[in-house]
């Protein structure tokens, strides 16, 4: 039986535009502060207005889901926690109240006001606490570009890459809402023909193109997470942005990976898509030869078609420039097969970890998710309509990254995260 909260044909008395990211097919998560004043909380969306889930929930509106409020609070985490019976009971309850033929919150003006705003008319904060952040490697083409930029076209990909879905431990404390300005970083760096480090700004500031999943419900130390179950602790999915300082990243990462040039700042989108709300744009993966190892599962059919774009500002250039465009099913490494990895030696997940996909690159020059293959090294200077060019991020660019799962007359949009560099 086809879910009716994913029916092509459901339509809600809120008005949506065909290009919104927000349908009643939809229905992310956030959390948001009015700007006129409240505490933070957490909602939804449909086309230009914000749903208060807490509203909802005080109204009494909402399924009875636990023994405390889960909606009224600063973070998604508690709702996360509850797993997926709890999560498709919500949906089902907020679609159906939203619905054109559904009067009960269409007629009555005294609740709409408290259940609707304006997107204008909040901020939106940080929709999760993450207490542990993990970055992926999961593109072959991003891994291979690199490798090949790094270590040569011999030596692209490492032995291991094949066989595992690499990873590395990221900074959860600067995880960072869109819109957070992001400060140049100062650190220490080699100069190319230099005899000795450096320290002072980096001249390399770079983004990645990125998903990231949010943890639902958590597990237990010692326990491994089996690849067929894993998508049960997925909450939801998210754009990201892994801010990266190449050149002090290419001086420190030698023996033990990332620190310094990416954990200084990563931005997330303010939304979190189910994967109910993607269940339509399921897909498979690319092929995976050599067949990885059982525990991993594979990818057939963990993939999502979401389509992904990242556009430029410049102070000279207030015109969206598009840098890239990308699919978050080009990935090699599904998000079950991550998790399942993750676990598998008994490290444990809580709700609202996020794990982070590593940079979505396709296979041609247009659809690379980082200025270091855009610009290829530097070798390659990326030309804006603006008459400037780019090695790598200026003061005053901004990056702002989309994504959407195009369905029949409407799309699974992901908002956006954006984020404007400023100066050391
Ligand atoms: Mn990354």
């Amino acid at each position: 039986m086809t879910n009716p909260t994913n029916d092509p044909s459901r339509r809600s008395f809120v008005e949506v535009a065909p290009d919104s990211h927000f349908p009643i097919q939809n229905l992310p998560y956030g959390v948001c502060r009015p700007r006129a004043g409240g505490s933070a909380r957490c909602c939804t969306a449909i086309g230009d207005r914000i749903v208060d889930l807490a509203a909802l929930e005080s109204l009494g509106l909402l399924p009875d889901i636990s023994e405390q409020p889960v909606f009224s609070v600063s973070s998604l985490n508690a709702f996360a926690a509850l797993g997926r019976t709890a999560w498709s009971a919500v949906r089902r309850a907020v679609s159906d109240l939203l619905d054109v033929d559904n009067s009960v919150l269409r007629d009555n003006a005294e609740w709409q006001q408290q259940v609707f705003s304006e997107q204008s008319a909040v901020d939106m904060l940080l929709p999760m606490e993450v207490g542990d952040y993990t970055d992926f490697y999961s593109s072959k083409e991003h891994a291979t570009n690199v490798g090949i930029m790094f270590r040569g076209v011999d030596n692209a990909l490492q032995p291991n890459w094949l066989h595992l879905p690499v990873g590395y431990h990221g900074r959860a404390s600067s995880v960072v809402v869109s819109g957070h300005p992001i400060r140049r970083p100062s650190g220490q760096k080699m100069p190319p023909d230099a005899d000795t480090p450096v320290f002072g700004p980096s001249q390399a500031m770079d983004f990645e193109l990125e998903m990231g999943f949010y943890i639902g419900p958590g597990t237990e130390v010692g326990q491994a997470v089996a690849a067929d179950t894993a998508e049960d602790r997925i909450f939801g999915m998210s754009l990201v942005n892994d801010w990266s300082a190449r050149d002090i990243q290419r001086w420190e990462y030698v023996p033990l990976g990332p620190f310094l040039g990416k954990n200084f700042a990563t931005s997330v989108a303010p939304w979190i898509v189910s994967l109910e709300a993607l269940e339509p744009f399921r897909c498979d993966g690319p092929e995976q030869s050599p067949a990885p190892l059982s525990y991993l599962g594979g990818n057939a059919r963990h993939a999502f078609d979401v389509q992904l774009e990242v556009a430029l500002t410049t102070a000279q250039m207030p015109a969206r420039h598009v840098l890239s465009r990308s699919n978050f099913r080009y990935l090699y490494w599904s998000m079950t097969q991550q998790l399942a990895h993750h676990t598998c030696n008994g490290c444990n997940v809580n709700p609202g970890d996020l794990l982070a996909s590593g940079t979505i690159s396709g296979s041609t020059a247009d659809s690379l998710g980082s200025m270091l293959e855009l610009a290829w090294k530097g070798e390659r200077p990326v030309a804006l309509p603006s008459g400037e060019s780019r090695k790598m991020l200026q003061d005053g660019d901004t990056v702002i990254m989309s994504g959407f799962a195009q369905g029949d007359g409407y799309r699974i949009g992901f908002g956006e995260v954006t984020g404007e560099i400023t100066s050391a």
